[in-house]
């Protein structure tokens, strides 16, 4: 039993009957990632848009070295079925639009697999990046992309993901292989209707060979603030599972807390206020103890929600100086140490309410869409280390804050979303354990909802 009760009940037996009879919207039960599962549950089809499309031979050769049914015709029959046998993935190369008559072809692959998706399939539309095209022709028909996945999110159903990965032109196929893992497993089981671009900040390096895919993290330290409880216990333990070894963070006031998830992933548990004004200094100096640092995940958060009309000063603060601040400070000690090592991974955690706002969330709202704009202007600092940064947004996430929510703001939080459910912390910590990865080097300055589609916002 979770705690979304109305998901239990539309999905027991006879509550599905119920459902069907009077029209309640189902709840799918979405498939989430565990240790040895493959890539994709069956088979793929994989759909080109134009002869100058240039990742469908990248997305053949991963599928296939995996041992995956591959087909290009979006009718053909599979799994010794018939012509609309379920699949378990449909991608499209959709890269090397010249006008928006291309987009035809990819209507054309993409209404039959709509049909043959199977329960929590994979639809990717991998596109090119529309600021590089200088024609309006070719723009529009790059742009026209996102409005495409956007909407067929909101048609796919049995927790089906759709969404768009744009890919810069200097991109090379092994740039693109955690992405693709990423976006086609079930670690991204909660990122639904969503747009990612890789390659776009320029001068990035690494490489993706001879990379363990089920402990990606390998090897690795990693920092989680605010990892006692919720959101960033489950972050220090998906990364351990992924590998790394993880310092944990948080108050001290939560140190009994603090000490069971260091307990439990093996790793040291760090009592720090991240406000402090020697907090990036103590954090570095623990890390330097423990051979450095490879990964840091910004979880720590706080909301002291008021409407901006009751709003004062100090709660304003607090607010702005744990989520974002005390983020700034921190990176600022890291960009100037090699405590922090070459190839590092800075993750941070916005919201939605920093994208689409919230009422009675300005501090929080501001705080969150701040932590955007350092995203932003962090990202090309860090090429000159091979470093990364990048943020998760979560949309209603099954916490103790959110069951704390009055129980009519909580079922607006969770029904009105295309998954028609809250995520799961493990949604938002697979999201940040692939942006930690070494692979995921071409993956800069970006900002991915996990959040099932939810209809508020952008
Ligand atoms: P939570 O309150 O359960 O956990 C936050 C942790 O941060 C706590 O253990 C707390 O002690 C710690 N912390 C707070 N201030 C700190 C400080 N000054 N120094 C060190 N540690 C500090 O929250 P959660 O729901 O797990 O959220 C984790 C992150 O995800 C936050 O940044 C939050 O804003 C964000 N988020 C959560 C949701 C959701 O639905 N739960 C949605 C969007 C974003």
């Amino acid at each position: 039993m979770s705690n979304d009760w109305y998901s239990d009940f539309v999905n027991s037996g006879v509550g599905r009957t119920i459902a069907g009879q009077v029209g309640l919207p189902p709840v799918p039960r979405l498939r989430r990632w565990e240790p040895g599962q493959p890539l994709l549950s069956g088979p793929a089809l994989l759909g080109t848009a134009t002869a100058d499309g240039r990742v469908a031979k990248v997305v053949r050769s991963l599928l296939t070295d995996l041992g995956i049914e591959v087909h290009d015709d979006p009718h053909a029959p599979v799994g010794g079925g018939s012509s609309t046998s379920k699949v378990a993935a449909g991608i499209v190369d959709a890269t090397g639009l010249s006008s928006p008559a291309d987009l035809a072809e990819i209507q054309g692959f993409l209404t039959p697999v709509m049909r043959r998706i199977g329960p929590s399939g994979r639809i990717l539309v991998i596109g090119d990046v529309p600021a590089e095209a200088t024609s309006p022709a070719v723009r529009a028909a790059r742009r026209a992309l996102e409005g495409l996945v956007r909407s067929a999110g909101k048609e796919a159903r049995y927790g089906a993901t759709v969404n768009l990965v744009h890919v810069a032109e200097d991109t090379v196929g092994a740039d693109l292989e955690s992405t693709l893992r990423f976006f086609l497993s079930s670690r991204s089981a909660f990122v639904h209707g969503q747009r990612l671009d890789v390659g776009t900040v320029p001068g990035f390096a690494g490489s993706s060979q001879g990379v363990d895919w089920d402990k990606p993290l390998a090897g690795r330290t990693a920092v989680v603030t605010g990892a006692a409880r919720g959101i960033g216990a489950t972050v220090a333990k998906t990364l351990r599972r992924d590998g790394a070894t993880v310092i944990c963070v948080d108050v001290p006031s939560a140190g009994d807390a603090l000490a069971r998830t260091a307990n439990d992933v093996g790793g040291s548990a760090l009592q720090l206020d991240i406000t402090a004004d020697h907090a990036p200094a103590t954090l570095l100096d623990h890390a330097g103890r423990h051979g450095g640092l490879d990964v840091v995940v910004h979880n720590a958060g706080i909301t002291r929600d008021k409407l901006l009309a009751n709003q004062d000063r100090d709660r304003w603060n607090s607010v702005i100086d744990v989520n974002l601040n005390a983020q700034l400070a921190i990176n600022d000690a890291l960009m100037a140490s090699d405590v922090f090592h070459r190839g590092g991974r800075i993750v941070t955690v916005s919201s939605m309410a920093g994208i689409a706002g919230n009422r009675g969330q300005t501090a929080y709202g501001a705080s969150k869409a701040g932590v955007i704009g350092m995203v932003d202007a962090t990202a090309p600092l860090l090429v000159e280390k091979d470093a990364t940064i990048n943020a998760v947004a979560p949309g209603f996430i099954e916490t103790a804050m959110t069951a704390a929510m009055p129980v009519g703001t909580r079922e607006a939080g969770r029904r009105l979303s295309s998954m028609t459910q809250g995520g799961l912390p493990v949604d938002v910590a697979e999201t940040i354990a692939w942006f930690a990865q070494a692979a995921s080097y071409a993956v800069n300055g970006q900002v991915l909802r996990v959040d099932g589609q939810n209809y508020l916002g952008a």
